[in-house]
């Protein structure tokens, strides 16, 4: 184990002023890193140093800013084994897929940011005026424990390329590998005070940001409850925020849908990060009369993918991040066998021959799942699909959207156009056609109560910039 200091300021590291922190591994609950925490002296130190070091940045050319930014993605790059290995500690991801997740993918977002930041228009002629886009000042990043380093590179990143200081504050179950993208910043010469980085929990080291006058943005990724509180609290200071938030998302299986394409790939997207992702397909929305074909091709699809310790290069679904989350799945398996929906695999039973110590769920699929059952309805965040059979492409529509998130959705069908229809009628911010693939390039953000804002591309620097009209 490890000892940390949980707070860069000003270019330096140094303990936090509050409580302990200790960060366990999911796989058997040993202590990965002991440390004390940020707390809200750390916060005013950092903002501070943010504020002094921000003139400075935003006068720096475009092209020095993404220069860093490159030369830290290639410096992150080089540790994805050491990342791979800690994420799949801290959080439980397959090591199979987590030097992708967790650090080819944030470098090659950081390089796309750079290359986005230098094409982003700052000036623009409108009628008699000049229109200026001008970095928006200090920045809060206040970001989940799933995918660290991707939520950094998509809101860290592109503040800093906007010209913006930030100061970030990762979730406090799984900081290890944000220390690692601070260190190749600074490597690579972004200069002292442009980034902190404070380890702590979201009340003594969240809020103080959020709170503290000299911010002028808010991004966060988090639950919807927190989402509101950090919302109310920057409202307080008329503050810019964005929110990206939970989700309960549909995938909706139209009825001339070739199952044996369709099923591999939705069981990838709900199963991704053992279901520990805010996009997750959740709801898997089934026309009745293919209902059979469906759940044996998921039986058969399911009984491929282990459930084992995330070192191991066979596991394809590791443990949950927590004993806390994993008695919550639980505990929503439990409401869906109450409820009466039909248990179709897994269960509230641990997985056979694997640590007790460790956060493993069993992968869970219920079937005639009815909307108002609370597992249709509210986010689990581990693996536990939910089939929802309906007798029309109207209802699977009117089903889909019957949820108060609206964060991803996907849709299936042998005819491309007759799915992209039914996409265009989804209340959501991503919807995806036969698989499409992942564009880091595309804005990602939540309708209704998964979000305010979009990440991602020039639409996420656009968060980051102030806009100004001089009338000439
Ligand atoms: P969480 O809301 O518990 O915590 C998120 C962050 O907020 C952490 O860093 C936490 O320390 C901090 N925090 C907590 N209380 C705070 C406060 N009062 N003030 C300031 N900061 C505070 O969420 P989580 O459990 O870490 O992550 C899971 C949730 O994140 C899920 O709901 C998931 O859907 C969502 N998520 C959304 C996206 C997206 O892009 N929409 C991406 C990933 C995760």
């Amino acid at each position: 184990m490890d000892d940390v200091r949980s707070c860069y300021i000003d270019g330096a590291w140094r303990e936090g002023g509050a409580a302990d922190v200790v960060v366990t591994s999911a796989a058997d609950g040993v202590d990965l890193a002991r440390f004390a925490g940020a707390g809200p002296a750390d916060a005013d130190a950092a903002v501070a140093a943010a504020r002094a070091a921000w003139p400075t940045w935003a006068a720096t050319p475009v092209t020095e800013r993404a220069a860093v930014l490159r030369t830290a993605a290639d410096l992150l790059e080089k540790r994805a084994d050491e990342i791979a290995r800690t994420a799949a500690l801290e959080i439980g991801t397959p090591i199979r897929m987590a030097a992708g997740i967790h650090a080819q993918l944030p470098a090659a977002a950081m390089r796309d940011v750079a290359d986005q930041a230098e094409a982003f228009v700052t000036e623009e002629q409108v009628g008699n005026s000049l229109v200026l886009r001008e970095s928006a000042g200090v920045a809060v990043a206040i970001t989940a424990w799933n995918y660290p380093l991707y939520q950094f590179a998509t809101k860290v990143i592109p503040a800093i390329a906007a010209g913006c200081t930030v100061v970030a504050k990762p979730s406090e179950l799984a900081p290890l590998t944000t220390m690692m993208l601070t260190e190749a910043l600074e490597e690579a010469g972004l200069p002292r005070g442009v980034l902190g980085l404070l380890i702590g929990t979201g009340p003594m080291a969240g809020e103080p940001l959020v709170a503290h006058p000299e911010v002028d943005v808010v991004s966060f990724t988090g639950s919807t409850s927190v989402g509101v509180r950090i919302g109310e609290v920057a409202a307080s200071g008329v503050k810019r925020v964005a929110l990206e938030l939970g989700g309960k998302s549909a995938n909706v299986l139209l009825d001339d849908v070739d199952v044996a394409t369709a099923l591999p790939a939705s069981i990838s997207s709900w199963l991704i990060n053992n279901s520990q992702t805010c996009a997750a397909l959740t709801r898997m929305v089934v026309p009745r009369s293919r209902l059979a074909e469906v759940e044996q091709a998921l039986l058969k699809d399911l009984a491929a993918r282990p459930v084992g310790h995330p070192l191991d290069e066979d596991t394809q679904v590791g443990p949950l991040i927590s004993p806390a989350q994993r008695e919550r799945v639980v505990s929503y398996i439990e409401s869906g066998v109450l409820e009466g929906a039909r248990l179709l695999a897994g269960g509230a039973e641990r997985p056979p021959d694997l640590p007790e110590a460790g956060n493993y769920v069993s992968p869970t699929i219920f079937t005639d799942v009815t909307p108002d059952m609370t597992i249709a309805r509210e986010e689990i965040f581990g693996p536990v699909l939910c089939v929802i059979p309906v007798d029309s492409e109207d209802e699977a529509i009117q089903v889909a959207n019957d949820t108060s998130y609206g964060l991803s959705g996907a849709v299936w069908s042998a005819d491309p156009e007759r799915a992209l229809t039914v996409a265009r009628q989804l209340r959501t911010g991503q919807v995806t056609v036969n698989g499409g693939a992942f564009n880091l390039r595309a804005p990602f953000g939540g309708y209704k109560f998964s979000g305010i804002g979009r990440e991602g591309g020039r639409f996420g620097l656009d968060e980051y910039y102030e806009t100004k009209a001089v009338q000439l």
